[in-house]
């Protein structure tokens, strides 16, 4: 449906990140609004023009309603073959209401049975990702976006791994450390095959439903300076998780779960997608984030 670049119109700029920029543009013969992500590459930018292929690849192989849709990838590398210069840019479905990090920035947190159908949906699409053998390894509330009908999607797949796929030369060290599960900030408690690295996404997961309910980074206090060694100690050391008195214990046993350090006796996804935290709120899934989107 989106033949060229230049039949979209850029509006406004939505998102900077690694590299790229964000747009909000229109299709005039469509009549539609898309999000289009525009990397600038130079000759030193070989390692993200991989990151960008590596991107296309897998968001042409995707199709979900839990994952932010792709229409179309444009690569002008000027010299694709020696991957140098050029732009790659992405035609992606728009999401109105922004990021979950845009609405924690407006609401500073969220009610418990918005959580679980948020939850509901990221393990969802984890389920879908995982099932094509596809780590995400970006989980966090900026790569969650939400659109104008309150429902939550997953998105940025510039740091994710196909395992066994034959994807290679992805430094396992890239992605927000925040987010980031102990096994992957202390290699030394790695003990796993590629195929394992789905604990990761699961992790990152539970920090982000842990953070929509205090409406701060969870992991260390609102006064701690979030630098590399106070996050490293939070993650892999603090074992003392402060759970608001309020919090259900079922979700308490929900976070616990995500948030178990050894690897192998985290939740699975399928675990997570049953655990009555999830399962008990089912009724608010339709209600999504609709009241708390700031619409775009
Ligand atoms: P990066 O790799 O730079 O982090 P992202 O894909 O995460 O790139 O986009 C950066 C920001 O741009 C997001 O946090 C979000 O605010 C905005 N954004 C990205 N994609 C969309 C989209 N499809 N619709 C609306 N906003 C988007
Ligand atoms: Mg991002």
């Amino acid at each position: 449906i989106i033949k060229d670049l230049l039949d979209l119109e850029k509006l406004a700029v939505l998102g900077h990140g690694n590299g790229g920029t964000v747009y909000k543009v229109y299709h005039k013969s469509n009549r539609c609004f898309y999000a289009l992500k525009v990397l600038r590459l130079n000759e030193n930018s070989i390692g993200i023009r991989q990151h960008a292929t590596l991107e296309a690849e897998i968001l042409k192989r995707i199709d979900s309603p839990y994952i932010v849709k792709c229409h179309a990838v444009f690569d002008n590398g000027i010299c694709s073959e020696s991957g140098k210069g050029g732009d790659i840019s992405f035609v992606m479905e728009y999401m109105e209401g922004g990021s979950l990090h845009d609405v924690l920035r407006q609401h500073h947190r969220l009610p418990e049975e918005v959580i679980a159908g948020l939850a509901k949906r990221v393990l969802e699409g984890l389920n879908y990702l995982h099932g094509m053998h596809i780590v995400h390894r970006d989980i966090k509330p900026s790569n969650l976006l939400v659109n104008k009908k309150g429902e939550v999607k997953i998105a940025d797949f510039g740091v994710s791994h196909v395992v066994e796929g034959g994807f290679e030369g992805i430094n396992s060290n890239e992605g927000t450390c925040a987010y980031m599960s102990p096994e992957r900030v202390d290699p030394e408690r790695w003990d796993g095959e590629n195929a394992d690295e789905f604990a990761g996404d699961v992790w990152s997961m539970g920090v982000v439903m842990l953070e929509c309910l205090f409406g701060h980074f969870p992991l260390i206090g609102p006064g701690q300076r979030p630098d590399w060694a106070t996050l490293m100690c939070a993650i892999c050391f603090g074992d003392k998780l402060e759970m608001p008195e309020k919090a259900s214990p079922d979700f308490q046993h929900f976070v616990r779960r995500c948030l178990e350090k050894t690897w192998r006796n985290r939740a699975t996804v399928l675990e997570l997608l049953h655990h009555p935290f999830v399962s008990r709120n089912s009724c608010c899934f339709s209600k999504g984030l609709g009241d708390y989107v700031l619409r775009g």
